[in-house]
C-alpha cells in the first residue's frame, strides 16, 4: 500500500509517497509560466509517483471547495477554478483528501510531539497555523478556527491581502519587513534584526494563545519561521518581558518537521483517511 502526501504551496510543490517503510519524494519550486505549466508539472510529478497508490493527503495553500475545486488564492487568481481533485485523482487513479496547510501541519507536529496542547504558526509567503487544544483540533463553528495569520494585530499596520489591515501576516509580509528595515526581500531570512522584529510581533501571539488555550508548545515552521536566526529563544525571551507571574508560558521551538511540517500533516490525512482531522472549507 502506498500513501501519497502533497503540498501544494506558494513557492513550492512537494510530493512524497511512502510503503513498508520506504520513502519516495520530489521538490518542484513553483510558480512557472502560469497555472497551465503549473498544472503540467504537477501531472508530469504525478506521473513519476510509484504505482499503488491507495490514497493521497494534499495540504494546500489554496481554499479548496468540497467538490475539490480552487475557490481562493489571492497570490495565484489564475487558479481560481481548477478541479483541484480532478487532476490529481485521475493521475494517480486514488481518492484525494484536502485540508488547510497550517492544520494539517499542526496536526503532525503534536503527533510528532506526542503533545496534547500545540500551536502550529507556519511563516512563509503568508502566515499559517493551526491548534490542537486538549488532544483534539481545534475547528470552530465554521471548520476555519486556527487562521493565526488573520490575528488582527494592529488596525493601523499594513494591509493584508484579505482586505483588513495589520494582520499579523501583513505585519510579517516580505513586503512589510523589507519597507520597514530597508532589506531586500531576499537578504530578509538572514537578518538579525528581521528576527528581533519577528519575535517581538510573535511574543505577543505567545501571551495572547497562552492566556487563551494555554499550549504547552508552540512550534514555528515554514521556509521563512525555520531560516531566521535564533527566532523561537527571541520570541520565548520577549515573551517573557509580557508574562504574568505564576503564569508558565509555552516552550517556543522550531517545528519537528522543519518548512516540511504541511506535508508530513498530509501524509498524516493520507494515512489516517481524514480521522479527527478538519477537511478543506
Ligand atoms: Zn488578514
Amino acid at each position: 500500500m502506498t500513501f501519497l502526501a502533497l503540498d501544494i504551496g506558494g513557492t513550492k510543490l512537494a510530493v512524497r509517497a511512502e510503503r513498508a517503510g520506504q520513502t519516495w519524494e520530489r521538490i518542484e519550486p513553483w510558480p512557472r509560466a502560469g497555472v497551465e505549466s503549473d498544472l503540467a508539472l504537477l501531472r508530469d510529478v504525478l506521473a513519476a509517483v510509484p504505482s499503488g497508490v491507495v490514497r493521497a493527503g494534499v495540504s494546500a495553500a489554496p481554499t479548496v471547495a468540497r467538490d475539490g475545486t480552487v475557490t481562493a488564492w489571492p497570490n495565484r487568481p489564475s487558479w481560481y477554478g481548477v478541479d483541484l481533485r480532478r487532476t490529481i485523482e485521475e493521475a494517480i487513479g486514488a481518492p484525494v483528501l484536502f485540508g488547510d496547510d497550517g492544520t494539517l501541519a499542526a496536526v503532525a507536529e503534536a503527533e510528532a510531539s506526542d503533545c496534547a496542547d500545540l500551536v502550529y504558526l507556519g511563516l512563509g509567503t503568508g502566515v499559517g497555523g493551526g491548534v490542537v487544544s486538549d488532544g483534539r483540533l481545534i475547528r470552530g463553528a465554521g471548520g476555519t478556527a486556527g487562521e493565526l495569520g488573520h490575528l488582527p494585530m494592529d488596525p493601523a499596520g499594513p494591509p493584508c491581502r484579505c482586505g483588513r489591515n495589520g494582520c499579523l501576516q501583513a505585519l510579517l509580509s516580505p513586503e512589510a519587513l523589507s519597507r520597514r528595515t530597508g532589506l531586500l526581500q531576499e537578504k530578509l531570512a538572514t537578518s538579525g534584526e528581521v528576527s528581533v522584529f519577528v519575535a517581538e510581533v510573535l511574543a505577543r501571539v505567545v501571551v495572547l494563545l497562552a492566556e487563551l488555550i494555554q499550549p504547552s508548545r508552540i512550534h514555528l515552521g515554514g521556509g521563512f519561521g525555520v531560516a531566521l536566526p535564533g527566532l523561537p529563544a527571541l520570541v520565548e525571551e520577549r515573551s517573557r518581558a509580557w508574562g504574568r507571574l505564576g503564569h508558565r508560558l509555552p516552550v517556543v521551538a522550531t517545528a519537528v518537521f522543519g518548512a516540511h511540517a504541511s506535508l508530513a500533516g498530509a501524509m498524516v490525512l493520507a494515512r489516517t483517511g481524514g480521522t479527527g482531522l478538519r477537511q478543506s472549507r
